[in-house]
This record gives C-alpha cells, sequence and structure tokens, in this order.
C-alpha cells in the first residue's frame, strides 16, 4: 500500500492557496482537496508494517503549533520539476518531522537521509517540462507573487495517508490522524 504521512491544510489555507494556484500560468495544479504538507513518504509498504507504525504514532508525543507558509519556490535551474509554498522550518515543526521519522524508522521503513525542506507542492510539470515562453510566464508570476504569506495555519494534528495513483491524479485516503497536544 503506497502511504505517507502529512500535514492536512484546513479549508481556509487550501482556498487561499487554491486563489494562488488560479493565478499560475503553468504547470498542472495539485487538486485543492490534496494540499498537504509531507513529513514522510513512506512508498509501497505492506500493512502489518503499517499497522506497526500506526501503534508507534499513536503513541507520539509534540506540541501543536502555529504553520507560517511563505514564499514560492521551485524552479531552481532551468527545468523546474514543480512549484510549491514554503514552510517556515519552526522548531515545533522541525520537532514533529524528526518524531514522526524516528517512527518511520523504527517501523523498519528505510527512509533517504535528505533534509528536511517543508513545503506544500501547488503544481507540478510532470515528464513535460516548461518551454521557453512558460519560463517567461512563470518567472513573472514569481517576480510577482513570489513572496506571498499566508495567514497562520494551526497545526493541531497529522495522518496517516494511503495514495493510489490514476490517469488523472492521485487520490489520497486518511488510515489515521494522530492529535498534537496542547
Ligand atoms: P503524483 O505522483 O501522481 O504526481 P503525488 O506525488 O501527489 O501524485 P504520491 O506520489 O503518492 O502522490 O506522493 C504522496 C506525497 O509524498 C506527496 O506529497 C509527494 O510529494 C510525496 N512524495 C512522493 N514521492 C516522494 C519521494 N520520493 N520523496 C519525497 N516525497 C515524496
Ligand atoms: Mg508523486
Amino acid at each position: 500500500m503506497r502511504a505517507f504521512i502529512a500535514i492536512a491544510l484546513p479549508d481556509s489555507a487550501r482556498a487561499a492557496l487554491a486563489d494562488l494556484q488560479a493565478r499560475l500560468p503553468v504547470g498542472r495544479p495539485v487538486a485543492e482537496e490534496n494540499l498537504h504538507l509531507t513529513l514522510a513518504f513512506l512508498d509501497d509498504q505492506p500493512p502489518a508494517v503499517l499497522e506497526d507504525l500506526h501503534d508507534d504514532l499513536s503513541g507520539l508525543r509534540a506540541p501543536g503549533f502555529d504553520l507560517t507558509l511563505a514564499g514560492l519556490g521551485g524552479p531552481g535551474g532551468a527545468a523546474p520539476a514543480l512549484i510549491w509554498i514554503a514552510a517556515d522550518p519552526s522548531p515545533p515543526l522541525v520537532q514533529l518531522h524528526a518524531r514522526v521519522e524516528a517512527a518511520v524508522r523504527r517501523a523498519g521503513i528505510a527512509l533517504p537521509r535528505q533534509r528536511f525542506r517543508p513545503h506544500v507542492t501547488l503544481a507540478r510539470f510532470g515528464r513535460r517540462r516548461p518551454g521557453g515562453g512558460e519560463q517567461v510566464r512563470l518567472q513573472a508570476f514569481l517576480a510577482a507573487e513570489g513572496a506571498v504569506r499566508l495567514d497562520p495555519v494551526p497545526v493541531r494534528d497529522f495522518a496517516l495517508w494511503q495514495s493510489s495513483l490514476h490517469r488523472d491524479g492521485p487520490v489520497y485516503e486518511e488510515l489515521a490522524r494522530y492529535p498534537l497536544q496542547g
């Protein structure tokens, strides 16, 4: 089962991001209901492994916090694969991520050792990367709107999700939700 752990965004934040997506001149926008912040991508895992992980995550203690989403990014180099809005790597977010990763590793799932760059993906380019004209329009959009900053987003829980990939986009299903404290 393809799975990942993520923070779901409240309706108000998703609506604000959808407004931004509607003005994006290029790329394939992520569906509004799918907008999220990934804490760990688990890939395909047997149900028994996810059960163990679920037990562990159920005991995880970490404080709730407010998330700051600000600054568009993605087009590093000539061929961007996606466009995202960055999340402030605040201490509670970094701590939550570290605890989630530790639980994932305890469940026996290997994770790549890469720096945590928290973000919400807004659009993807898929295999067809933007051409010259699209690059120009993208750069103009980023110059005009790249410094966007959302109202603080309250984060009071996170969730384990199943992802099934389809031709017209992924379908995410929440498997379990874990409350944060405070
Ligand atoms: P699609 O792959 O069809 O574009 P998607 O990326 O939204 O859809 P998944 O590939 O199942 O769906 O990914 C679920 C989440 O995990 C997304 O936030 C995605 O960015 C993230 N993710 C997927 N693959 C990786 C990876 N190799 N490393 C880090 N995060 C990943
Ligand atoms: Mg993917």
